[in-house]
């Protein structure tokens, strides 16, 4: 298996009880450093989204892809892949969307991006200016980064009081599921359960 493949976050929908901690916890994290609620200079914005439908509650982040589509469809290479995930940078993005309509699970979004503690703004022609346009803030696209400045890790892990998220490793993750299938084909009791009954 490819060592490789990049980390994502997952949600386990029988843990999550809706509080959106999760998304305060993201909004918070992408604030420049030092911003109080008197300076942050824009609105705070997560980057994965609480779904309710029914019964169900989830919130849906970025995947990470491997070959990922809006990376493909973006006609400005905005979208900028490595080893540690699939992040925008903000400087070549022109808001087009095309991005958002790639994304197979809704996780990218056009949103105010703040940077330096103020909203990227965008020029509009507007004859009737003084200066012969407007200034109003961008709307560029915007996804889970995986919180890469964040020295902890993601930001909605830690903050999640029920522990329905989990950023994970893929390759771990193969790992574990191939010791418990084999410890299930073979009878023996999984680690699990040998915790529950000691
Ligand atoms: S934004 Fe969507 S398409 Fe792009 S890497 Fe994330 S999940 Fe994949
Ligand atoms: S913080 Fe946890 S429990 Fe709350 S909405 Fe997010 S995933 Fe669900």
């Amino acid at each position: 298996m490819n060592q490789s493949l990049r980390p994502f976050i997952v949600a386990r929908a029988e843990a999550c009880i809706g509080c959106r901690a999760c998304e305060l916890a993201c909004g918070a994290a992408h604030v420049p450093a030092g911003a109080t609620v008197g300076s942050l200079g824009g609105p705070v914005v997560p980057r994965l989204y609480l779904v309710r439908e029914g019964a169900l509650c989830l919130p849906v982040a970025c995947r990470h892809c491997e070959a990922a589509p809006c990376a493909a469809v973006c006609p400005t290479a905005a979208i900028h892949c490595d080893a540690s995930g699939v992040v925008v940078v903000t400087g070549r993005c022109i808001g087009c969307k095309t991005c958002l309509a790639a994304c197979p699970v809704g996780a990218m979004a056009l949103a105010e991006v703040v940077e330096n503690g103020r909203p990227v703004m965008h020029r509009i022609v507007d004859a009737g200016a003084p200066e012969g346009y407007l200034e109003t803030p961008a709307l560029l696209a915007s996804k889970c980064d995986l919180c890469r400045e964040r020295p902890a890790g993601p930001a909605c892990v830690a903050a999640c009081p029920t522990g329905a998220l989990e950023c994970v490793e893929p390759a771990r993750l193969r790992q574990d599921r191939l010791r418990a299938a084999a410890l299930a084909l073979a009878g023996a009791p999984s680690r699990d359960d040998r915790g529950a009954a000691s």
